[in-house]
């Protein structure tokens, strides 16, 4: 294999990624090369489906190659293009991406990645160092910026027959995980989420406890959670591990978090989950905020509500911007100009960032507001009319609050 330049591939390539360099992800029981790739015909397709089939094929087939050789090389073919295009979007707007994240916390396995390829990019060694699992949509809540693939709380009984993908019992059967168990002992890096509630599928306890009964603790376990449930099964289970992270879906506080991500989970119990999690010693907590026209006012409140309570340090905060109705690209120009001005009043200009335990992106607080300043300026508008169509039924389901919260909403609307 020829030599790579390192340092470009980690940090300015377009294309590198060390997903799928790295191992195995199964979303809504298809292997796919990382836990957010766009669902296309190549990949998801009866070939990759994991019912049955060991994980080793997935890696060395044809399609995986491809996709390792485009992305050494540097490649934007019309395969990354259509593939990885949430991590493009992301990056041609100035946010980070999860590529970014990926190359940034595996960056130490990349020497070893590289020397673990033969000439046609396929794998010496197939043994997985990143495992994901999405396996189904089960989920308590109906985030207004959610959908029906991804929350089995939208489904209806019509949609339940009519597509695969959102058939909520896309369960992986036990003894398929019992056959492909070496993913997991292999495995450094294991993620739950993306899509369904990872804490109230209690298949991903399952691999857990079946680690722990072989002592192969030392790893670190990732998910995105809506903290609406955790029990002392779980933290039990979590505290032998190495290091938890917890990427946790909040957009909002108190009534903020019930109008964004409605459900029927209290307020106080988020918290009271929050405060449980925080308890176990290898444990690091994140906001990982979706962010759009119904919050961008209300994160700096709700920033320092996380801080002022320990539930994170000053860093551990994400902005992940919204890109569909819902995103700031919607608001009028003069609220757009406001909100830049809150963000420099209250953040950029005012706190002095620290580079010391940094955010998922490697970001500090500071940077993170700044790169999503100079998302609202180019973001443009999306589905304007469905956007006026929510928030009017919005306004009428919660006048009250939203006349109290959303004045800046309202002469968009009326
Ligand atoms: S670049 Fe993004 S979409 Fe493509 S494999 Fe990596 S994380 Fe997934």
């Amino acid at each position: 294999m020829k030599n790579f330049d390192k340092n470009f591939n980690l940090n300015q390539s377009e294309t590198f990624c060390m997903f799928p360099f790295t191992g195995f992800r199964n979303l809504h029981g298809y292997f796919s090369p990382c836990p957010i790739f766009w669902r296309n015909e190549t990949f998801f397709s009866d070939k990759n489906k994991i019912d049955g089939k060991a994980v080793d094929t997935f890696l060395n087939s044809e399609d995986m190659k491809a996709l390792r050789k485009d992305m050494l090389n540097n490649t934007c073919s019309d395969r990354i293009k259509d593939v990885c295009r949430i991590c493009k979007e992301h990056n041609s707007k100035g946010m980070s991406c999860l590529r970014n994240a990926a190359n940034d916390f595996m960056a130490p396995f990349y020497d070893e990645v590289i020397k673990n390829l033969n000439d046609d990019y396929s794998l010496k060694n197939t043994d997985v160092l990143f495992s994901s699992f999405t396996n189904n949509n089960i989920c308590n809540f109906k985030c207004r910026m959610c959908d029906k693939e991804r929350s089995s709380s939208f489904l209806t009984k019509k949609d339940k027959k009519l597509n695969k993908f959102l058939n909520p019992n896309v369960l992986i059967r036990k003894e398929i995980y019992d056959t492909n168990f070496d993913i997991f002992r292999t495995s450094k890096f294991i993620y739950f989420g993306y899509s369904g509630e990872p804490f109230i599928t209690p298949d991903h306890l399952y691999i857990l406890n079946k680690l722990k009964k072989e002592n192969l603790t030392d790893k670190t376990i990732i998910y995105h959670t809506n903290c609406s449930y955790m029990s002392n099964e779980i933290l039990n289970t979590l505290e032998s591990f190495k290091q938890i992270r917890i990427l946790a879906s909040i957009d909002g506080t108190g009534d903020f978090h019930k109008i964004i991500r409605p459900s029927k989970t209290k307020w106080s119990t988020i918290e009271a989950n929050i405060e449980k999690m925080i308890s176990l010693k290898n444990l690091e907590f994140s906001i990982y905020a979706s962010v759009g026209a119904l919050n961008a006012f209300h994160i700096v409140d709700m920033y320092n509500h996380f801080v002022d309570k320990h539930y994170i340090t000053a860093n551990n905060f994400v902005i992940n911007p919204i890109y569909n109705f819902l995103t700031v690209g919607n608001l009028q120009q003069d609220v757009k100009l406001e909100l830049l001005d809150y963000y420099n009043k209250n953040i950029i200009d005012r706190i002095v960032p620290n580079k010391e335990q940094l955010n998922f992106h490697k970001n500090t607080i500071v940077e993170e507001f700044k790169r999503f300043s100079e998302f609202i300026k180019i973001q443009p508008s999306q589905d304007v009319n469905f956007f006026k169509k929510e928030m009017l039924s919005l306004y009428s389901e919660h006048k009250r609050f939203f006349i109290k919260n959303y004045n800046y909403l309202l002469k968009a609307i009326l």
